[in-house]
C-alpha cells in the first residue's frame, strides 16, 4: 500500500474528519470521533491516537488522562480521503464508560435482545476491576485468594449444579445456577489470563467459518 501525506486528505471547510477507530489485532471498531489537522498531526507525530473533542473544543489526546492511550499502528483514509480509519493497539477501554468498544449496546426491536452482550461486558469489567483492586469484602478476592485450583473446582460443581437443574427440569433454578457457572467460569479465564472477548471470538471465527451456530 502506497503512502500518503496529510495533503492528500480532504478536510472540509469545518477542518474535521470522521475517525473510525479499529483494534489493529481483533479488527473490533472500538469509536468513532472527529480528527482536524492538528489532531492528525499530533496522531503521526507521537504514535498514539489524538483526536478533535467537539464538546471540549480542544485537541485530545486520548488516553492522556485515564492511560488508555491508543498507539497507532496504521493510519488509513478513505476512496474520498474524507474519513479515517485508525488501526490501534489500545492499553484499555476505549469508551469513558469502561467498555472496550463505544458500540456495547445493540439497537433492536426486541428490548430482549442485547441483554446477552451486554451482561457479558459488565461481568467481564466487573471481575477485571475487583482482580485489579482486591477489595476484601469481594467475593472474587477470596476467589483469587484461594488459588486457580480452587476457582476450577467451583466451575465443575457449578457445571454439575447447572445439568441438574435442566435434567429436573429445575426451570427457576436453571438460570441462577448457569449465571453462577458462567460467572465463575469467567474468573477462572481470567487467572489464566483470558477474557471473555477471546472466547467471543472464537465462536464468532467458527460462525464465520462454517456459516453454522458456532457449535460443534
Ligand atoms: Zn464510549
Amino acid at each position: 500500500m502506497t503512502t500518503y501525506g496529510l495533503d492528500a486528505l480532504a478536510f472540509p471547510e469545518h477542518g474535521l474528519l470522521p475517525v473510525a477507530t479499529q483494534d489493529a489485532e481483533s479488527g473490533e471498531l472500538l469509536m468513532l470521533a472527529w480528527a482536524d489537522r492538528e489532531a492528525v498531526e499530533a496522531t503521526l507525530a507521537s504514535g498514539e491516537a489524538h483526536y478533535r473533542s467537539r464538546s471540549r473544543d480542544e485537541l485530545w489526546h486520548k488516553g492522556a488522562t485515564s492511560g488508555n492511550v491508543q498507539r497507532i499502528e496504521e493510519i488509513r483514509f478513505d476512496c474520498d480521503a474524507d474519513a479515517l480509519l485508525y488501526r490501534v493497539r489500545p492499553a484499555g477501554p476505549a469508551c469513558h464508560t469502561g467498555a472496550r468498544s463505544c458500540f456495547y449496546r445493540t439497537l433492536g426491536a426486541d428490548p430482549d435482545a442485547p441483554v446477552a452482550a451486554d451482561a457479558w461486558g459488565t461481568l467481564q469489567r466487573v471481575v477485571d476491576r475487583r482482580l485489579a483492586e482486591l477489595p476484601d469484602d469481594s467475593y472474587v478476592t477470596a476467589l483469587h485468594r484461594r488459588g486457580t485450583g480452587y476457582v476450577a473446582q467451583k466451575v465443575v460443581e457449578e457445571a454439575g449444579e447447572t445439568v441438574v437443574a435442566a435434567l429436573t427440569h429445575d426451570d427457576e433454578g436453571l438460570p441462577e445456577e448457569a449465571a453462577d457457572l458462567i460467572f465463575h467460569l469467567t474468573v477462572l479465564l481470567r487467572e489464566r489470563g483470558i477474557g471473555l472477548d477471546a472466547v467471543a471470538r472464537t465462536l464468532l471465527a467458527r460462525h464465520q467459518e462454517r456459516g453454522d451456530d458456532g457449535s460443534d
